[in-house]
């Protein structure tokens, strides 16, 4: 069947959004009985850019429109904690496109992938969305070249497109203009479009139930317990932004420095799935009633610093190692890289938060069991790290092994992106006085980090009450601990 003009020009017109990348031209098969929206990253229902474009496309086609999730075995760093967050978020998928009358099918790959559904059910076009990490990337380059049918993806986790911002951006002084001159243009509320033909599965269709027994049998690292306190999902992930604007963000500003405090949004974890999408959150703050000083500095960070990390891992092909720092960072670490290291601590004992430091010791604990770290101490936490280990490039590999197994937001480009500003000064600048070891990569001594907040509260909440390296004071959870 040949596609009419006005269908072309729909399709082109569609395609023209600045968020689409076309990975497989062509016209779509209108033999084919649905559109395919492929979810990997925006793992939600609704105010999903790359759902919208996908029910476009099927409604100008005049084709229905199924939604296919797979779950994938053996992803890089991930462990029971990850899948079970992903696989709790599920439900609340199948609610909202239930809701909107979009098809869902759920499998595991590899047995039951993408290709293999698109053997069954011949689509007319497969629609995805964007993710800059590697592997991820890998997967739709391969995906595109094996699908017979147009494939497009769709930038759906960020505000501004990231192939917008061209190459890599020095720092957020840089990146900062060209995002605001484009924000207006597209932090818009997401337009809810309704499908127009219903999707009729066809009887013989497999598909698995949303839950936790999907992962039975499932070949994963399941040695990192899940967390308990971060219920999953784009309800829970709505309910978690609502109580924030209407409970935190007032004194955002000057508490969010402050781990003793639950000052903090803890969306992290939520936009790192995609329960959330960053333009829900930042329309909820930018149009709250909380003062101006707050809903910018909350701002600042979630739209650019986040895409400031976007844009890191998007542009540098080294995002995961040393290899990505700045020439001047390479420098100054490598005139420094055969400093005495007075304290030395292997992975394992890093692992187990076997350290003299009682502060990075709870971080540590803070990270392992609640499967989330303050963001303050995400820095301190790195940049000992440095300090402790036989050498810069070392110490960025331990620091993202951690950083992957434990936090429920790790792989995540914000993870690359804050480990390479605090052991390399990505994004950052030459830091006099030229100390050991950093050379001139800012440092953060346990004294001065210490002294900014009622740190021995925080150990006292996260630190073993037998663990040597805590002073009396913090084991008593009353004084600050000494310094050093
Ligand atoms: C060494 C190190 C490791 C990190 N690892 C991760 C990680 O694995 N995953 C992750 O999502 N973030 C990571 N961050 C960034 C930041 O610490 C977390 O995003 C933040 O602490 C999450 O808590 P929140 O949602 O309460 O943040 P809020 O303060 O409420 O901020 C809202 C959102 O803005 C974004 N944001 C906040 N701070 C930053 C930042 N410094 N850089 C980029 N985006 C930011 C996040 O998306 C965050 O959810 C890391 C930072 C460092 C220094």
């Amino acid at each position: 069947m040949a596609m009419s003009t006005a269908i072309g020009t729909t399709l082109e017109q569609i395609a023209a959004d600045p968020r689409v990348t076309i990975r497989r031209p062509g016209e779509p098969n209108l033999q084919g009985s649905a559109v395919v929206y492929w979810m990997q990253r925006a793992q939600r229902g609704t105010d999903n850019p790359a759902l919208e474009i996908a029910i476009a496309a099927a409604n100008a086609i005049g084709k229905p429109l199924v939604v296919f999730f797979q779950l994938v075995a053996g992803v890089r760093g991930a462990n029971l904690r990850h899948y079970r967050f992903v696989v709790d978020g599920l439900g609340d998928i199948a609610d909202d496109l239930a809701r909107r009358r979009i098809g869902f099918v759920l499998r595991h790959d590899p047995d039951h992938g993408l290709l293999r559904f698109c053997h069954a059910i011949e689509p007319a076009m497969v629609v995805s969305d964007e993710n800059p990490l590697r592997a991820a990337e890998r997967a739709r380059v391969t995906m595109a070249s094996n699908l017979r049918v147009p494939f497009w993806t769709v930038d759906a986790d960020v505000i501004v497109p990231s192939r917008l911002l061209v190459k890599e951006q020095y720092a957020a002084r840089t990146i900062r203009p060209r995002i605001h001159a484009q924000l207006h243009r597209f932090l818009q509320p997401i337009r809810q479009q309704q499908p127009r033909f219903p999707w009729v599965p066809p009887k013989s269709l497999h598909t698995l139930r949303p839950g936790p027994e999907m992962l039975d049998g499932f070949p994963i690292d399941r040695t990192v317990a899940p967390v308990a306190g971060i219920p999953a999902g784009s309800g829970a992930a709505r309910r978690a932004l609502q109580r924030f604007v209407s409970d935190r963000l007032t004194g955002y500003a000057t508490q969010r420095n402050r781990p003793e405090f639950d000052g903090t949004s803890r969306l992290s974890p939520y936009l790192h799935f995609g329960h959330i999408g960053p333009d829900a959150v930042a329309l909820a703050v930018r149009d709250a009633a909380a003062p101006a000083a707050d809903r910018d500095a909350f701002l600042e960070e979630l739209i650019i610093r986040r895409e400031l990390g976007v844009n890191f891992v998007r542009f540098n092909p080294y995002y995961d190692r040393l290899a990505s720092a700045e020439p001047w960072a390479v420098r100054t670490l490598a005139a420094h890289r055969d400093d005495p290291r007075p304290h030395r601590y292997s992975p394992r004992q890093l692992e187990q938060a076997e350290t003299h430091d009682p502060l990075w010791n709870a971080a540590q604990r803070q990270m392992v069991a609640t499967g989330w770290m303050h963001g303050y101490l995400r820095m301190y936490w790195a940049k000992k790290i440095l300090e402790w280990s036989e050498s810069a490039a070392a110490a960025y590999a331990i620091a993202v092994e951690l950083n992957d197994r434990y936090e429920l937001d790790g792989r995540d480009p914000n993870g690359y992106a804050g480990i390479a500003w605090a052991i390399a000064g990505k994004h950052d600048r030459a830091w006099g006085p030229e100390r050991p070891i950093y050379g001139t990569v800012r440092y953060m001594s346990y004294a001065s980090t210490s002294r900014k907040f009622d740190s021995a509260t925080y150990i006292a909440r996260f630190g073993k009450s037998d663990d040597p390296s805590l002073p009396a004071a913090a084991r008593k959870g009353k004084r600050r601990p000494t310094t050093r």
